[in-house]
């Protein structure tokens, strides 16, 4: 399969070039040239199935040409080492729990897959040069990429995060491993660290001194592998009965989770339309209401992870529905959510139906509750564990939260990171120290 750059400047690339680059040298994003159907007996069947042969499934049709039927299988069941179950909250709302895995959020299926990807793509080729593995994260991607990649022969990886932006629980889960994954502070936002990336890619001594990946949800081996589980979220709806008129909401920051979900869409996934939540960083819904796209910087909320000014995988989402405006509406609805809205919600449902919200999976929560219509079914993305965010989620529920062990045994790791300005020439100058 060939891949394409959304800026249409840069030659198409093979997957493992894709993977590799991470983003096209025209700044643009890759998309597959093409977005095979599935066959309507797939559907037929697809609530019998287990998660790992639908995930098997659908990544043959995004991956089968260019990774062997059995290697593509063992990297798809080395990914789901965890299950993403359906839960029913009320009698329409169903949660679908992304927060099974290592990291207790959902982009440790993206970062596993991806881990083990590349990993087999090095280990294929002839250029035994290391590759550098740079991550900006608003929280969740650092600790799914660096837990992902962690011991990954071949692989270093940087992560770049906002001082005192991230919670502690975040922190710790990609600040404490050491080995090959060394974190960044960058004393700015989440967009400065996003911008240092992007400019670390642009800068032609840079990238010949040292071989640089994304591990963001701009590299297709990252956002891709999410369509796995709204397959697998649609073929559960189906058991508990409801196949028509499914209605798939999800928290959005960067929107590569969402754009996933619109790909099994175009593969065929029979959901009758997706609705985006957002915090108050809400550009996307501006779009919708006036098709204008103009990115802003981000604002701080508690539903940090999607703190996100200038979504990187809006490419994407225009050049999936051909730059039409219209075509998004229909199949898209946008809603916001400040910080008062979004605790009023994780303390309603928990009095209410005995369900605990983290601060993003409220958002999705909340715009079910008040944008299904009559006859329609739907599930929302619990993107995170609550317990990744202890401090807002207990004080709206005024009880302990349960902290899975796994959190516990990071929390105990000791931090260390190194402390720059989010300027770039402090970044590069860093990286090529470490050559
Ligand atoms: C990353 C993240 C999001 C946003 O996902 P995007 O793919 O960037 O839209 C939402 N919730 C949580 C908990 C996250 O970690």
């Amino acid at each position: 399969m060939r891949y394409y750059s959304t800026n249409r400047q840069a030659p198409d690339a093979s997957l493992a070039e894709a993977v590799v680059r991470g983003l096209a040298p025209d700044k643009g994003l890759y998309m597959p040239e093409r977005i095979k159907l599935l066959p309507k007996p797939f559907f037929n069947h697809i609530a019998e199935m287990p998660f790992k042969e639908i995930a098997f499934t659908v990544a043959e049709e995004f991956f089968g040409e260019d990774v062997e039927p059995d290697t593509l299988r063992k990297i798809v069941y080395d990914t789901l080492s965890f299950d993403t179950p359906l839960v029913q909250v009320t009698e329409n709302i169903y949660s679908l729990e992304l927060f099974h895995g290592p990291t207790l959020a959902f982009k440790d299926v993206g970062a596993r897959f991806m881990a083990r990807l590349l990993g087999h793509f090095i280990a294929q080729s002839n250029d035994k040069k290391e590759v550098n593995v740079l991550v900006a994260t608003s929280g969740d991607t650092g600790s799914a990429v660096a837990n992902g990649f962690l011991g990954v022969p071949g692989i270093k990886v940087y992560v770049l995060y906002p001082h005192k932006k991230v919670t502690e629980i975040q922190e710790k889960q990609f600040t404490t491993l050491g080995k090959n994954i060394t974190a960044i502070e960058v004393e700015g936002t989440f967009d400065d660290c996003q911008a240092l990336v992007k400019s670390a890619f642009m800068d032609k001594e840079l990238n010949a001194a040292m071989k640089l990946t994304s591990a963001n949800s701009i590299n297709v081996a990252r956002f891709l592998p999410q369509a796995f589980y709204y397959f697998y979220a649609y073929a559960q709806m189906v058991k508990a009965g409801n196949t028509d008129n499914v209605v798939c909401c999800v928290p959005s920051g960067n929107f590569g989770n969402i754009t996933a979900g619109l790909f099994g869409k175009k593969m065929g996934l029979p959901i009758k339309r997706f609705i985006a939540a957002n915090n108050r960083n809400d550009v996307f819904l501006e779009y919708l209401n006036t098709g204008e796209y103009r990115p802003r910087p981000s604002v701080a909320t508690i539903a940090n992870a999607m703190d996100v000014g200038d979504p990187s995988n809006f490419a994407r989402i225009l050049d999936l529905y051909k730059g039409s405006h219209e075509a998004i509406c229909a199949e898209i609805s946008g809603v916001s959510y400040n910080d008062d809205q979004i605790r009023e919600t994780i303390d309603k449902t928990y009095r209410n139906h005995g369900y605990l919200l983290d601060p993003h999976g409220a958002c999705g929560f909340r715009a079910l509750e008040e944008m299904l219509q009559p006859g329609e079914k739907g599930f929302f993305l619990e993107t995170a564990h609550p317990a990744k965010f202890l401090d807002t989620v207990e004080g709206v529920i005024g009880e302990n939260v349960e902290i899975p062990e796994k959190l516990q045994a990071f929390m105990r790791g000791e931090k260390q990171s190194v402390v720059i300005p989010p300027m770039f020439s402090r970044l590069k100058q860093f990286l090529l120290e470490r050559q």
